[in-house]
């Protein structure tokens, strides 16, 4: 990918599916630390109350005065009061922790309750050339405020029986936030993860996810390997964790890809 002369406006990606354990956090970081060493600006928005983002990213969220939620929540607070410098350089965290899942209750009695983070990031785009929201497992309230900030979706499907399951909700309420807060919402990507290639059982799944989604299903395909718990544990990206690895390429390859389907203008 070309060097950028400068940086922003950024486009915001949320990276979505409301089943849990499919690869939305993983693939957050690893994206978004891809995404910087090709020299992008990213920002990460950790927007699952769990805080799994920021402890991926070696952050303890039990320790954090401010996070997102105090950014949502408080007006006259800026980002860079909340943001954290990550060991990628280029790459910031809007770290998170238990305290975002009040915001869920208490955004329902706001104005414009679905716009609350669009609002949060503005200040932010010039800044930066992505920001990756990591959505919680659910399609409430803090997930369609990243669906309405965001310009596009990445939705990590696991190769597993199931992973169709669901998708129908999901798609339904990605066209809803598109016709009524936010139409230029477009569907970047769904994002092959956990890839067994030596299951009859992975390839079938992904051949189905090939036929229903067509040219939106991304070239790369995540493999399951236990590199990717590894590197939770020890709070990085697989990119530097295991530079070398298979996963790393992956994320690397998939970040290609995200540069020449969604270019920052
Ligand atoms: P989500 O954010 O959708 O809940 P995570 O990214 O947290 O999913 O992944 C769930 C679990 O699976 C984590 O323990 C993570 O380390 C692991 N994992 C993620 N991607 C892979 C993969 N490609 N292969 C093996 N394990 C993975
Ligand atoms: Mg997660």
């Amino acid at each position: 990918p070309t060097p950028l002369a400068e940086h922003g406006p950024a486009r915001i990606v949320a990276m979505c599916n409301q089943k849990g354990g499919v690869g939305k956090t993983t693939s957050t970081i690893n994206l978004g630390a891809a995404l910087a060493e090709y020299g992008r600006r990213v920002l990460l928005v950790d927007f699952d109350p769990q805080g799994a983002l920021s402890v991926g990213l070696g952050v303890n969220p039990m320790e954090l005065d401010l996070t997102v939620y105090n950014l949502l929540m408080e007006r006259g607070l800026t980002a860079d009061e909340v943001l954290l410098k990550t060991a990628v350089p280029g790459m910031d965290l809007l770290p998170s922790n238990i305290d975002l899942s009040a915001a869920e209750v208490q955004l329902v009695s706001e104005v414009a309750r679905e716009s609350a983070l669009a609002r949060a990031l503005k200040p932010l785009l010039n800044d930066y050339d992505y920001i990756i929201i990591d959505c919680q497992p659910s399609l409430g309230l803090l997930t369609v405020n990243a669906l309405t900030a965001a310009h596009s979706v990445i939705v990590p499907l696991e190769c597993e029986f199931f992973a169709l399951r669901g998708v129908a909700l999901l798609t339904e309420t990605i066209e809803k936030v598109c016709e009524r807060l936010n139409p230029e919402l477009r569907l970047d990507g769904i994002l092959a993860t956990m890839y067994d290639s030596r299951t009859v059982h992975s390839r079938e799944v992904l051949a189905r996810v090939v036929e229903a989604f067509g040219e939106h299903v991304f070239h790369t395909v995540i493999g399951r390997t236990v590199r990717f718990p590894e590197t939770t544990v020890a709070g990085e990206p697989i990119t530097t964790y295991a530079s070398n690895s298979v996963g790393a390429a992956a994320y690397r390859q998939l970040a290609r890809e995200v540069l020449a389907r969604c270019p920052v203008e």
